[in-house]
């Protein structure tokens, strides 16, 4: 058997020990943990299996660790929970579970420690080291899991149809694993996801979220979203991705395969950027590309719109993904909305007024856009790459300089609707956002600049035009630079 006591001869392990010792209850390190300990990978949440009561177990422990510490105790579970320094442990008397038909609650019994071994999902994950005197830092490894560690498989302890029909996130889970660390789910394993796909209706909707969230987060995201698709659960829980997989031609013309573009500038945003939603805008920029999708015997392939159509799509596929529906989201319908607006700046003659608007409509978020658009970049052919990343740092120079110059990042309007109000003795109304409107265009079309001084004498001309007449000038430049 392997020994692992060097790894653990650390806190907290050295003190729950101690306490195992002192009690006579027999205790493990398991799970996660372990697998990633032994993959030296950096890990701060500890699960404990002890052969007794867990919660007990805690209350002497808590003291031992730091006087300081309160254990969160889940009475119904059997658990407890404690905080120690940057770690969270939780402790767990040893289980034994068996399953019904409709839902992933286990009946659970008291058990033993191979028994809480066999409830585990994976080979890796059912892992477990001994902090017992007797055996301190030895490896509990029954389904050779070391072994699938080296291999870098995913494998089921159990029988698989079994595992997954029991708790059909543990599909995911799968899939998520093979992605984070670059392992391999073994055949067995990957055919019963397969054949039991179709469970996954009983795993609540926020669950298979955070999963796939685990699995946009990973390195290489395409890594997992290949398998959802292949093993056919991408069709049942993000049907609108699996709808840009294909390659239509007609008249010997052909568009891209849209479903392995999208991975790949998935994992060019992932290469440069760990922002899960600019990872979400690379996923859906182009997820209105199948219904935009037309064959006009001259332009070939087209997808007019579908920036658009894909913008409004975003609040559609996040609500039934129970992804946020706050400024996240619209972060991501921004992204999937202007992804387009740099590529055209970077082929036609660059004006600064198309600059302007670009900064104004993308406003702070304008750099992630620039790195969504880079990463849209998958041409094969390299020289075309080159030239097209090229453009882009041409536009952020232009980005910049304009910027520099007219400030229309953080756009404020330079007049306010209080000084066209004082200015012609308006009440609040429709005109007053005409003349901030007419303002606006102006700066950015870069008649004016974006200057009070400039502004105010364009909303006088601009009132007069549109009948006014001026009521009073206190707010005439001179005297609000003199303010
Ligand atoms: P991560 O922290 O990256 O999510 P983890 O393996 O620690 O990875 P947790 O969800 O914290 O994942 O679970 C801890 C351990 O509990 C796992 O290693 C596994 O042994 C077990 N486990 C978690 N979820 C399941 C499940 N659905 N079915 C069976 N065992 C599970």
């Amino acid at each position: 058997m392997a020994n692992f006591s060097k790894k653990i001869q650390k806190e907290p392990f050295i003190t729950v020990a101690k306490i195992a010792e002192k009690l006579n209850i027999s205790t493990f390190i398991i799970g996660g943990y372990v697998r990633d300990l032994l993959l030296d990978r950096q890990s701060e949440d500890v699960d404990f299996v002890v052969i007794g009561n867990g919660i007990e177990f805690v209350n002497q422990l808590a003291p031992a660790l730091d006087k300081d510490i309160k254990p969160k105790v889940f009475e119904n579970f059997g658990t407890a929970m404690i905080r120690y320094k940057n770690m969270e442990m939780e402790f767990v008397g040893a289980r034994k579970e068996s399953y019904r038909k409709n839902s992933r609650k286990p009946i659970v019994e008291n058990g033993t420690l191979e028994d809480d071994q066999k409830r585990r999902d994976f080979t890796i994950n059912a892992l477990s080291i001994s902090l017992n005197k007797a055996d301190f830092g030895e490896l509990y490894d029954p389904f050779n899991g070391l072994e699938d560690l080296k291999n870098k498989i995913i494998r089921t302890p159990l029988d698989p149809d079994i595992t997954f029909s029991d708790d059909p996130l543990r599909m995911l889970r799968a899939i998520r694993f093979a992605t984070q660390l670059q392992f391999e789910i073994e055949e067995k394993t990957y055919e019963a996801i397969k054949r039991n796909k179709n469970r996954i209706s009983i795993i609540s909707k926020e669950r298979i979220t955070d999963e796939i969230n685990k699995i946009i987060l990973a390195p290489k995201p395409s890594i997992g979203f290949k398998i959802l698709e292949e093993t056919g659960l991408l069709k049942l829980i993000f049907p609108e991705m699996v709808m840009l997989k294909g390659v239509e031609t007609i008249n010997g013309k052909s568009h891209k395969d849209n479903f392995y573009h999208t991975l790949e500038v998935l994992d060019n945003v992932a290469n440069v950027s760990d922002n899960l939603w600019l990872r979400w805008a690379a996923i859906l920029h182009d997820i209105a590309k199948p219904v935009t999708k037309r064959f006009d015997k001259k332009a070939g392939w087209t997808f007019h719109g579908h920036e658009f159509v894909g913008a409004k799509m975003v609040p559609r596929i996040f609500k039934k993904m129970k992804l946020p529906l706050n400024e996240k989201m619209h972060f991501v319908q921004k992204m999937v909305l202007l992804h387009l607006r740099p590529i055209v700046l970077a082929q036609d003659h660059v004006t600064d007024s198309a600059i302007r608007r670009l900064l104004f409509d993308a406003g702070d978020d304008i750099d992630l856009l620039m790195q969504l658009c880079d990463a849209d970049i998958t041409s094969k052919n390299e020289a075309k790459v080159k030239r097209y990343l090229k453009n882009f740092q041409l536009v952020r120079k232009k980005l910049k300089e304009v910027e520099e110059k007219d400030s229309i990042r953080n756009w404020q309007p330079p007049i306010t609707g209080e000084i066209i109000m004082d200015t012609f003795g308006l009440k609040p109304s429709k005109k007053v956002g005409e003349i901030k409107t007419r303002i606006r265009e102006a700066i950015l079309d870069g008649k004016i600049h974006n200057s009070y001084e400039e502004a105010f004498p364009f909303m006088l001309e601009t009132g007069k035009s549109m009948g006014l007449q001026v009521h009073s000038m206190e707010h005439a430049p001179e005297k609000s630079v003199n303010k």
